[in-house]
């Protein structure tokens, strides 16, 4: 028995858990004494803890596990490449045949001129990474005032110190974030745009108010714009018809960079590799993305900026101070290698968009329950938001703990997804049959039912 077993036999896992592990985006005061549900396997779509419990991953992990849980052929290419190589530094002129198989792979299905990658740890630091080299972009090119960044209201870019800052404001109640160069717009949210507005009118509602704040920053101040193609995290919010090909058209008249954080996008969650050009018709100049690289088997991100941002980079007299210790990993790249084989082997991205309007059509009808102010989303990406009052859409307050109490009752029957506070957020593997698409459903309904009824 090894020691991490023995330790963790002399007492539950529950209160090793309660004791001396903290979990990220928790409310740690209910987690001294809240239940813990521990996932001990996982198999395909479906995860199990260890008291004998099944459940139907609605969340594919978070956001990530693309390719269904447990496949044998991940984890072989996991452990020969430990076998031939675990690891070795990716500084200077050292590289490994899976760091530079995986930087191909990854231009060769990225759009426009993005030929260059660089690899980081997930997704924050990719995001993070990104501002950074665009940051050291624009001093190579002479222009340092540009330092000002553009992002909204809703967005979710990470958890470093400065990709929390660049996301939802709402994210930084106890904490500081940065405030000097960052700046917020609205959130591209067709359910709560003004009243009486089209989805047209929207669209130049929401383009006038960046252009807006790019001439009351300063062109020559402003760095990038960065966006997820559809907010994840903030609610799945779709943009109106036309939000990015304008917003980018906005980068390009005053000289910006636009990121597109496709952490959540990529992979076939929409149907395609990337979101940016294939599902929303733009071609940023970096896309940042994580998560379904490897379907979340071991962590690992990437940069991929265009040869325009990389020839300045490049230049004779830089040095470029940015990277980690595992940039490109050997392991997490096999591990990118084979899903990305994986997902072309079993078109899950055909698959996708076959499947996907099916998964929106049955969630559809949940619209018309009591408590539902919204459900919207696209294809693998969905999202129920509650509301106290549908006429007003009004939210429940903090306290009633709406998203969480429908999760509850989620979970009892089998099904997990993820709360958030007024809203449950869907993500499920790619590989999912309607038959699942069915469970969710019907589960989904029912416990929105079970709760409507605990309320009342
Ligand atoms: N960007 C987006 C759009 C995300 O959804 C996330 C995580 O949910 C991140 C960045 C951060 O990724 P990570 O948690 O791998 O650092």
């Amino acid at each position: 028995m090894s020691l991490a077993e023995r330790e963790i036999n002399q007492r539950s896992v529950e209160e090793t858990d309660r004791r001396h592990n903290i979990h990220p985006f928790t409310d740690l005061a209910v987690m001294e004494t809240a239940e813990r549900t521990v996932i001990e396997s996982a198999k395909g779509n479906y995860v199990y803890s260890d008291d004998g419990r099944k459940f139907l991953d609605g969340l594919g992990g978070m956001w990530c596990v693309n390719i269904g849980h447990g496949r044998d052929e991940m984890a072989d290419a996991i452990a020969e490449q430990i076998r031939r190589l675990d690891y070795y530094s990716p500084f200077d002129d050292l590289t490994s045949a899976p760091m530079a198989a995986l930087a191909e792979a990854l231009t060769a299905r990225a759009p426009g001129s993005l030929n260059r990658v660089l690899f980081t740890t997930g997704g924050s630091t990719a995001a993070d990474s990104a501002i950074r080299l665009i940051h050291h972009y624009f001093i190579r090119l002479g222009e340092p005032a540009r330092q000002h960044i553009i992002t909204r209201d809703k967005a979710y870019h990470g958890s470093t110190y400065l990709t929390a800052s660049l996301s939802d404001r709402g994210y930084s109640t106890d904490w500081r974030p940065e405030s000097g160069f960052i700046h917020h717009l609205s959130a591209p949210s067709l359910y709560r745009r003004p009243a009486g507005t089209t989805e047209a009118e929207f669209t130049d509602i929401l383009a006038a108010e960046f252009e807006a704040k790019i001439l009351e920053l300063g062109p020559e101040n402003v760095a990038c714009f960065i966006a997820e193609p559809i907010q994840g995290s903030g609610g799945v919010i779709v943009p109106p018809a036309n939000y990015h090909p304008r917003m980018l058209e906005i980068c390009r008249k005053y000289g910006l960079l636009y990121v597109a954080d496709e952490v959540v996008t990529a992979f076939g969650r929409l149907g395609h590799f990337f979101a940016s050009e294939d599902y929303f018709g733009i071609v940023p100049d970096i896309i940042t993305c994580a998560k379904g690289l490897t379907s979340g088997y071991i962590p690992a991100g990437a940069v991929i900026m265009s040869d325009e941002i990389y020839e300045v980079l490049s230049r004779p007299g830089a040095y470029f101070n940015t990277g980690f210790t595992y940039t490109g990993h050997a392991v997490a790249c096999a591990a990118a290698l084979k899903n990305i084989e994986i997902i072309e082997r079993e078109r899950i991205c055909e698959r996708v968009q076959e499947i996907g309007p099916y998964f929106e059509e049955r969630l559809a009808p949940l619209s018309e329950l009591p408590l539902v102010g919204d459900v919207r989303g696209r294809l693998f990406m969905m999202c129920i938001e509650y509301v106290a009052d549908k006429e007003r859409k009004e939210l429940f307050a903090d306290e009633v703990r709406i998203g969480k109490r429908i999760w509850r009752h989620c979970q009892k029957r089998g099904l997990l997804v993820r709360p958030l506070a007024h809203l449950n957020v869907l993500s499920p593997p790619l590989t999912l049959e309607r038959g699942e698409i069915d469970f969710i459903a019907d589960v989904l309904h029912d416990a929105i039912l079970d709760t409507a009824d605990e309320l009342t």
